[in-house]
């Protein structure tokens, strides 16, 4: 460990030091001792293109030379417009609002805020919201919140504020029963919603794929029964495509692909393609209304620093190039995943195999604990990384989610690579 670093989830005593990076190309990590690793998670999710993609570092040096940051208060400049307009092309109609941050908690922490606020401004005091358990919105306070309980925050338990927690209908192939337990988890729902639906804000939801919390997945048809039930009982329905946006789930949102239109929805993570943090919080007309107003109070006092930083914005707007040139591969590689996951399909050492778009997952059979300590973990890690895979499971649950750049040559490999390593555990 380097002496002046203090690295993330990272307990230094007992952690191994960490790899140095020197360069990064594509899928490949090059390190300083001249291994190469394969980046089978694009690095916590955010490099969607790959490493270092020139028209990406481009855009960037371009518009460095031009504008490099600017206070967006009383000031705005053209790649924060122009990407506004892009992606609310790209949305489900109706999202046309985009206020900006810079990183998945913080989107979280806005929409929050909207949503609680959106009430407040119309003399309503709505001190509730619904979330899901083994949800994942991130590590500040109120995204904290509404997280499921975990290790994460465990520590942090008595500073949060109290959320409604339901059930997630979590499924996977060859799962029998789900439509049993979507139909108990809504029924479940509209009670809560019927007993009382003035105390609640909203609900949020992690559309599709579960990621933090373990790579759960659910089904499109959940989402749109979801929406109906916060239609009926007149709450708002937000969105944290954080981890899911932008190709991952085969769709360029998970939104997009179920046919639902959120109220509130988070962007962050593939929105740079990896180059620069930034996120968007992006809301509807109706919600904007309640903010617009001669009364100073009814403004939302939220802003930072960085907030549309020109860099960010001509990598996000280069991104999404990107992306249109990469839909064909986005949106095919869930068959691959599917040809691949059927060899291990019947295997004693997995189950609940799964796959939304270019995320797959599966639980590794373990005698300990599930959960994020899981040992089985630490060691399909390590002796992914001997074999040059950068795979870094959640506790006891494997999962792959490459960049749009990986060959179908480099996937088998990967999966060649999880074989081998099952066959040693
Ligand atoms: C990663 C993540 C966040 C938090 O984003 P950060 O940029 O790490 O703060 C929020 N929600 C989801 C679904 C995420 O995957």
């Amino acid at each position: 460990m380097h002496p002046n670093i203090w690295y993330p989830f990272t307990q230094a005593k007992t952690s191994p030091p960490p790899l140095k990076v020197k360069s990064g190309r594509g899928i490949w990590l090059e390190l300083e001792d001249g291994r190469k690793i394969m980046d089978c998670i694009s690095s916590w999710w955010v490099n969607i293109h790959g490493h270092s993609h020139p028209k990406i570092a481009e855009a960037i040096y371009r518009q460095a030379l031009e504008l490099e940051q600017v206070i967006f208060a009383g000031f705005t400049h053209e790649p924060a417009e122009q990407l506004a307009e892009k992606l609310v092309k790209r949305l489900p109609s109706g999202l046309n609002r985009v206020f900006f941050s810079d990183n998945g908690s913080t989107a979280v922490e806005v929409a929050l805020k909207m949503a609680y606020q959106y009430w407040v401004n119309q003399n309503q005091q709505r001190q509730k919201f619904i979330a899901f358990e083994g949800a994942y919105h991130g590590d500040t306070f109120g995204a904290m919140s509404v997280g499921s309980r975990s290790l994460f925050s465990q520590v942090f338990s008595n500073m949060l504020f109290e959320v409604d927690f339901s059930p997630f209908p979590e499924t996977y192939i060859g799962d029998t029963s789900v439509e049993k337990r979507e139909e108990a988890v809504l029924s479940q729902l509209k009670e809560k919603l019927q007993q009382n639906p003035q105390q609640y804000a909203g609900i949020i939801i992690e559309p599709l794929v579960q990621g933090a919390g373990g790579m759960r997945m659910c089904r499109p048809e959940f989402l749109r029964k979801l929406q109906k039930l916060v239609k009926q009982f007149d709450t708002l329905l937000i969105f944290d495509e954080v981890m899911t946006g932008f190709g991952r789930t085969g769709g360029w949102f998970p939104s997009i692909k179920s046919g639902v239109t959120p109220d509130i929805t988070c962007l962050s993570k593939g929105i740079t393609g990896g180059f620069l943090p930034l996120s968007v919080t992006v809301c509807s007309e109706k919600i904007y209304d309640t903010f617009y107003s001669d009364d100073p109070i009814k403004t939302l006092y939220h802003g930072h620093s960085y907030t549309a930083n020109p860099l960010g914005c001509a990598a996000a707007l280069a991104s999404l190039e990107l992306m249109v040139e990469n839909q064909p591969v986005f949106s095919s590689m869930e068959a691959k995943h599917l040809q691949h996951l059927e060899a291990l399909q019947g295997n004693p050492q997995v189950e609940k195999l799964r796959v939304t778009g270019t995320i797959a997952a599966m639980d590794i059979v373990s005698k300990q604990e599930s959960g994020y300590l899981n040992k089985v973990g630490l060691d399909i890690r390590a002796k992914s990384l001997e074999k040059g895979l950068l795979l870094r499971p959640l506790g006891n649950v494997l999962y792959i989610m490459p960049p749009y750049c990986i060959t179908d040559e480099e996937l088998s490999q990967v999966y060649e690579g999880i074989f081998d390593i099952l066959k040693n555990l």
